[in-house]
């Protein structure tokens, strides 16, 4: 939850409610699970948890970088969420529209929202979307090929300014040059952006392994 962050591809997390519950393989060692289970006994967590709105103090985040990024004149990315997940069907709907307001009240920021729920977005995108809103980037995560196969080829149904993936943590190797059957076009075509990187370890676990090649190949 900070101005400024850790990740690289970033400049400023923001959470707008903390909890979540587990997608995929990729959110096998989630940090923020940890996290909650750490500072909250695990409340935000799985189907059925509440989740956790932040406070209104925190909300106010955003409005303050949005008015520094416009004196600055810089390039100012906000990661939503690094605790949660923004298209999660167990967050009441009028948190997100919320979020929508803030994102629209904040032009000067460019949202970055990485969702391991793509194909919630089409019903949980705001009503005035349209080709989408110019400060935000839709990212899904897809951590091997089967999940690219299947999650790529919804993103790039979507309207969006850019469309992204996060390819973290990678779990095997990956080629996004094999057709989209739905789109007629390989599975990159229409992608603007991706990242890629291998897990971290977490706790006594040891991250599950990453070879160099995956990432190179795609970067390839
Ligand atoms: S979607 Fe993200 S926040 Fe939610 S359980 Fe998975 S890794 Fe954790």
């Amino acid at each position: 939850m900070a101005r400024v962050t850790g990740v690289s591809w970033t400049r400023s997390t923001f959470n707008p409610w903390i909890g979540c519950t587990k997608a995929g393989p990729g959110c096998d060692r989630c940090y923020a699970e940890a996290q909650d289970a750490r500072f909250y006994h695990g409340a935000h967590w799985g189907p059925g948890a509440p989740r956790m709105l932040t406070s209104d103090r925190y909300w106010m985040h955003p409005l303050r970088w949005n008015r520094e990024a416009l004196k600055s004149d810089e390039f100012w990315p906000v990661f939503c969420a690094s605790q949660a997940d923004v298209f999660d069907n167990e967050v009441p709907e009028e948190w997100r529209n919320r979020l929508w307001e803030l994102i629209k009240a904040t032009p000067a920021l460019t949202w970055q929202l990485v969702t391991k729920r793509i194909g919630n977005v089409p019903t949980m995108l705001p009503a005035d979307w349209g080709r989408g809103y110019g400060n935000v980037w839709l990212i899904a995560t897809v951590v091997n090929q089967k999940e690219a196969l299947r999650d790529i080829p919804k993103l790039k149904s979507l309207s969006a300014v850019v469309r992204g993936l996060s390819v973290e943590p990678m779990l095997d190797r990956m080629d996004l040059l094999v057709p989209d059957l739905r789109h007629e076009n390989r599975l990159i075509d229409g992608i603007d952006w991706v990242i890629v990187g291998g897990e971290s370890r977490q706790g006594a676990a040891s991250a599950r392994s990453f070879e160099l090649s995956w990432g190179q190949s795609l970067l390839d």
